[in-house]
């Protein structure tokens, strides 16, 4: 703009001294002002925002920003606590209430929290330092770990304690339950298969050394190897299957499987197994029955309890694979007829996340024994990884201890049911649930001989 005004001025001087004559001037002076208003669009002018901002306040009409800080933090689903001079709470949201039990009065937090090195990180917040986040756990009433956050909060009250400390406190139990159970899964793999392991090294030393040249010893050695191997495969196996059973456990299937055509294959295909041990094996399954749920794993559920009832019965007993459909949740999880009076039922896995207003109906995939039973206090813990029952007489060796934690994560990936229901002495009787397709026919449970 500067310089168009100083061309300007030149144009005047030099029409006024003669040098050209008025029409040229205007001519001149026009192009000028087009190419400085060129310019000044082109160039100078502010590009107007075609986007918006990224992020921008977020406020709900009539509130107040402070009054909207109040009701998020009232509302946190983690203990927030505002601490005053001395260590008095001076505000709590309802979480924190609930954490340290507060009453309607304002406490010290030492009364109500006594983890010292808390404590000492809220008076050095007092006076204006940052320190750093603090770690504590406790035992009673129960487990837990816990993370408090201390933050130094300056208020702009005159006097001589301007300070306040924000205590944050994060609930990481769960995660430190997670770390453990990542650890003890890992230190059992191992453990489990370096016994076999050891075994085989130490055959392979005597078979190089004396029972060289020892025929019937060499034979004998052979086979344990031969079992030990065996062994370290289905143990890997079953690590396998458990992990990819667990990769997939968030992501229900949406498949339609017939589950009486899988106890009959079941029977089939575990049959010689069954009579290789003297023990009869017999489906009781309806024609069809309808279950939501992926083939290979519903396969793998039933061939598990399948094996687990030949392995823990003696022979001449019956397994029975019973299969009903359309039953509520209730008669899904009580078998008929029941065991006898000395007969403990625990659940393992429950439905869960089942929409819609109507009661859902389930396919039941029952496996009966009149095996070794297994005693009430075995029961919770039956299907935790390498979880064995001691002293079993009919328990062979070859257990994994991965077959039920398996069975579980199948079960809890089709958002069905897993019960167990046994007596020492009489049998076990596990049953699966596994919700229907929504408008699948009623039918009953066949009512399975007493064994
Ligand atoms: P395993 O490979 O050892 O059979 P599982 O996870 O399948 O591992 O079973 C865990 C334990 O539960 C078994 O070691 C056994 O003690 C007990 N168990 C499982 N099924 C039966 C059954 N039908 N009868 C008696 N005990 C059983």
């Amino acid at each position: 703009m500067a310089l168009s005004a100083i061309t300007m001025v030149v144009f005047l001087v030099l029409v006024l001294t003669g040098g050209i004559g008025p029409w040229e001037a205007l001519a001149g002076m026009t192009s000028i002002l087009a190419l400085g208003f060129i310019y000044y669009l082109v160039v100078t002018r502010p590009v107007p925002q075609t986007t918006p901002p990224i992020l921008t306040p977020v406020q709900q009409p009539g509130i107040a920003p402070t009054e909207l800080a109040r009701l998020i933090v009232g509302r946190l689903p983690i203990p927030v606590l505002l601490i005053g001079p001395g260590g008095r709470i001076e505000q709590a949201n309802p979480a924190a209430h609930d954490f340290l039990g507060l009453g309607a009065e304002g406490a010290q937090l030492s009364a109500v929290l006594r983890q010292p090195k808390v404590l000492e990180s809220i008076s050095g917040a007092l006076r204006g330092e940052s320190p750093k986040p603090v770690e504590y756990s406790t035992v009673a009433p129960m487990e837990s770990h816990i993370r408090a956050h201390v933050i130094p909060l300056k208020t702009d009250q005159a006097g001589p304690f301007p300070w306040r400390a924000l205590l944050v406190m994060a609930d990481e139990t769960s995660i430190k339950r997670a770390d453990r159970m990542r650890a003890d899964f890992l230190a059992n793999a191992s453990h489990e298969l370096r016994t076999p392991l050891a075994s085989l090294a130490g055959f392979i030393e005597t078979l190089r050394g004396h029972a060289r040249e020892d025929i019937g010893a060499r034979d004998k050695f052979l086979s344990i190897m031969h079992d030990q191997t065996e062994r370290m495969r289905r143990l890997i196996d079953d690590l396998l299957s458990l992990s990819r059973v667990e990769m997939d456990e968030h992501l229900p299937p949406s498949d339609e499987v017939d589950v009486a055509a899988i106890a009959h294959d079941t029977v089939d295909v575990m049959g010689p197994q069954a009579r290789k041990k003297g023990i009869v094996l017999e489906a009781k399954a309806e024609d069809r029955a309808i279950a939501i749920g992926q083939r290979d794993q519903v396969i793998e559920v039933a061939q598990n309890l399948v094996e687990n009832a030949i392995k823990y019965s003696g022979a001449g007993s019956r397994v029975v694979l019973e299969v009903a459909t359309g039953l509520s949740r209730e008669e899904a999880e009580r078998s008929r007829p029941p065991l006898g009076d000395q007969s403990a039922r625990v659940a393992i896995a429950s439905p869960t996340g089942q929409g819609g207003s109507a009661p859902r109906r389930y396919t039941v995939l029952r496996v009966r024994d009149a095996g070794a039973g297994i005693e009430r206090r075995h029961l919770p813990r039956l299907s935790e990884r390498f979880y064995r029952v001691d002293g079993q007489k009919s328990g062979p060796k070859e257990g994994t201890g991965l077959g039920l934690a398996i069975v579980k994560h199948i079960v809890s990936r089709h958002r069905g049911g897993f019960v167990v229901e046994s007596a020492p002495g009489e049998g076990s009787v596990f049953s699966v649930y596994l919700p229907m397709p929504s408008q699948a026919p009623r039918g009953e449970m066949p009512a399975p001989d007493r064994m």
